[in-house]
């Protein structure tokens, strides 16, 4: 009885969310409950914003979403692989030369060992020019024996204690600043510092751990052999495409209105399509992907390609309910479900996540995001995570898609090209003790330089296994 209940409720959602005519708007999700939003103490304010948000350019072109998406088809059809990295919280202070350069660098070098030894074309999406608003576990914290409202990322208060209260004019300051890194990034990937024919671009100071050094850079060579050897003999001359790399955008879309302000149409009547224009690809934050909730409404409705953070509180069912909401006509890269268990619990629920979906006869790419379950508190005090246990969850996604006869689309790490010390491990060994040298984040820890570069030689090799 129970069954045939629920299972009519799903085809009422389907149906609904067939057609984005279908009662869907792009301000629809302002009759569902929102999640983890800013309380504004002046509503006339944030509407003021909000209009000057609607009448800006767009931060991507649609051309772009179409192209990206059609990449994570190519991910759910066996032909490429999906590399999605950068930080837990961008800062506006993160928008400066070096730090952009660096961040667009280590997904270049990542990508360029992933291709090697998945001997398949890498998707690079980076948590970047976005990645401000951040959901937190409780609306407020103490500090000093005072209560304050909690930090929300930049997009919304700032991180002083005087500096808490939430201010729609953030909401342009994210705006602006994801411009300034995103025309930054275009900069340098049309402008030659992608490409792969000049090593220069590719120094690997960073790399504190020789090894990993010499196996770069024994890659590298290998690649420019390569290259060097298909130019004579098929007498091709140097090739333009080996200039450029695609690098798309992408955050949590997390504060709707913001998303809602940057959302354009495109097409008419029948035909058209709304575009979320604030990144390429915008994913939903395990906290606030409630199947009746405003973040599944709005993102239901858009035409980009999406991603659902998928934890150990997810039930199988709910899954697969949510996954026809938003990808009722099942096109292949629309939807990747990006799961974090941990290292511990993988096991215990990756298996019923994708039998329920096999059941159900629904693809969706899968990624896994071996950082966000396997948090804990490091002994000196400071959140880390273990090399090992990150490692670890990845492997078992590895493996797990396989013994299910399925594949793993992608990997989502947090991640920096800057030397910080914030996870335990990898090649550099980096030990408990040494955390408090270089400690940047005051969100999650992140992979940095030479851990990423570990990270990907790992994941190459296990291609070749
Ligand atoms: C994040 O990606 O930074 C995050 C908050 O992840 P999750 O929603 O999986 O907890
Ligand atoms: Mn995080």
């Amino acid at each position: 009885m129970t069954k045939r209940i629920s299972a009519t409720a799903i085809d009422m959602e389907t149906k609904k969310s067939k057609h984005t005519s279908d009662n869907w708007s792009v301000h629809s999700y302002k009759d569902k409950v929102a999640k983890q939003q800013p309380e504004y103490p002046d509503q006339q304010k944030l509407e003021n914003v909000l209009k000057e948000l609607e009448c800006l350019p767009p931060l991507v072109h649609t051309g772009e979403i179409d192209q990206l998406r059609a990449q994570l088809k190519e991910v759910a059809d066996g032909k490429r692989f999906l590399l999605q990295g950068g930080d837990c919280a961008e800062l506006f202070a993160y928008c400066n030369k070096n730090q952009i350069e660096n961040k667009v660098k280590i997904m270049l070098q990542m990508s360029l060992i992933l291709t090697h030894g998945a001997h398949l074309p890498i998707v690079r999406i980076a948590r970047i020019a976005g990645q401000y608003g951040k959901p937190r576990s409780s609306p407020t914290e103490i500090i000093d024996g005072e209560t304050f409202p909690s930090f929300r990322g930049e997009n919304v208060n700032g991180m002083e204690k005087e500096d808490r209260t939430h201010d729609p004019q953030r909401l342009l300051k994210a705006y602006f600043h994801s411009a300034a890194t995103l025309n930054y990034i275009r900069a340098l990937v049309h402008g030659g510092f992608a490409d792969i024919r000049k090593p220069e671009n590719w120094e690997l100071s960073h790399v504190e751990d020789l090894h990993t050094r010499q196996l770069f850079e024994g890659l590298s060579s290998k690649v420019q052999e390569s290259l060097e050897f298909m130019k004579k003999i098929l007498n091709v001359k140097d090739n333009e495409a080996l200039r450029y790399a695609d690098f798309y955008s992408s955050h949590e879309g997390l504060i709707l209105d913001y998303e809602a302000a940057l959302t354009r149409v495109e097409g008419t009547g029948e035909g058209a399509k709304h575009y979320n224009t604030s990144a390429h690809y915008i994913w939903i934050g395990d906290r606030t992907r409630e199947i009746t909730g405003a973040h599944i409404e709005y993102f239901r409705g858009i035409a980009n390609p999406i991603g659902v953070k998928c934890g150990p509180s997810m039930e199988p069912e709910e899954l697969v309910r949510l996954i026809r909401i938003l990808d009722p006509d099942q096109q292949a890269g629309r939807l990747s479900i990006i799961t974090r268990y941990g290292h511990a619990n993988i096991k215990n629920y990756l298996p019923a996540h994708i039998k329920a979906v096999q059941e159900a006869g629904l693809k969706v790419v899968w990624v896994c995001d071996p950082m966000h379950g396997n948090t804990e508190s490091s002994q000196s005090g400071y959140k880390t995570r273990s090399f090992d246990n990150v490692l670890s969850e990845l492997r078992s996604a590895f493996n797990i898609h396989k013994e299910h006869r399925g594949r793993l689309g992608g990997v989502h790490f947090e991640l920096t090209g800057d030397n910080v010390t914030e996870c335990t491990g990898g090649s550099e060994n980096l030990k408990d003790t040494d955390l408090g040298t270089n400690y940047e984040t005051f969100c999650d820890p992140r992979l940095n330089y030479g851990q990423s570069m570990d990270m990907a030689f790992l994941i190459a090799d296990y291609f070749n296994k």
